[in-house]
């Protein structure tokens, strides 16, 4: 992965001011973004789990969501639901994301190391490539598959 472009910050020092404020405020509005979606994902698994489960069973395992701990979810692996298997996967792409948030490398795409835009990511929070790249990639797929015919 190429590391994300150093922000031109030579200007002045009012400018270098400007720009670590833009970053720390993007971290921080992708940040909700992922726990918004975190939240999201974790109320629809509980649901999943109440609509199949019942009795102690149901009681172990809402406890342990209201926790809102990841574990809840190793807890119920027993539990074999398409449909909550595909929160788990959700569940820990979202960690992931903030694992990266926090080592500052969530959010640049990773064929030309720009910012993927915010707008991009709060419709798909585990984009890794800028809407340009994303664009360029499937295009050259499309071109590929033809000459493939
Ligand atoms: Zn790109």
């Amino acid at each position: 992965m190429k590391r994300p472009k150093k922000a031109d910050i030579s200007q002045s020092t009012i400018a270098s001011n400007q720009v670590v404020e833009d970053k720390t405020a993007r971290i921080e509005r992708l940040r909700k973004i992922l726990l918004e979606k975190r939240a999201e994902i974790l109320k629809e698994a509980k649901e999943e789990i109440k609509k199949f489960h019942s009795g102690e069973n149901k009681q172990l395992v809402e406890t342990v969501l209201d926790d809102g701990d990841l574990s809840v979810v190793d807890l119920a692996e027993d539990i074999s639901l398409r449909q909550l298997s595909f929160h788990r996967e959700t569940l820990m792409k979202i960690d992931t994301a903030l694992q990266k948030l926090r080592e500052e490398t969530y959010g640049f795409c990773e064929e030309c190391g720009e910012e993927i835009s915010e707008r991009r990511l709060s419709i798909m929070p585990f984009a890794i490539y800028c809407r340009d790249c994303q664009e360029h990639k499937e295009t050259v797929a499309k071109i590929e598959q033809y000459n493939a015919d």
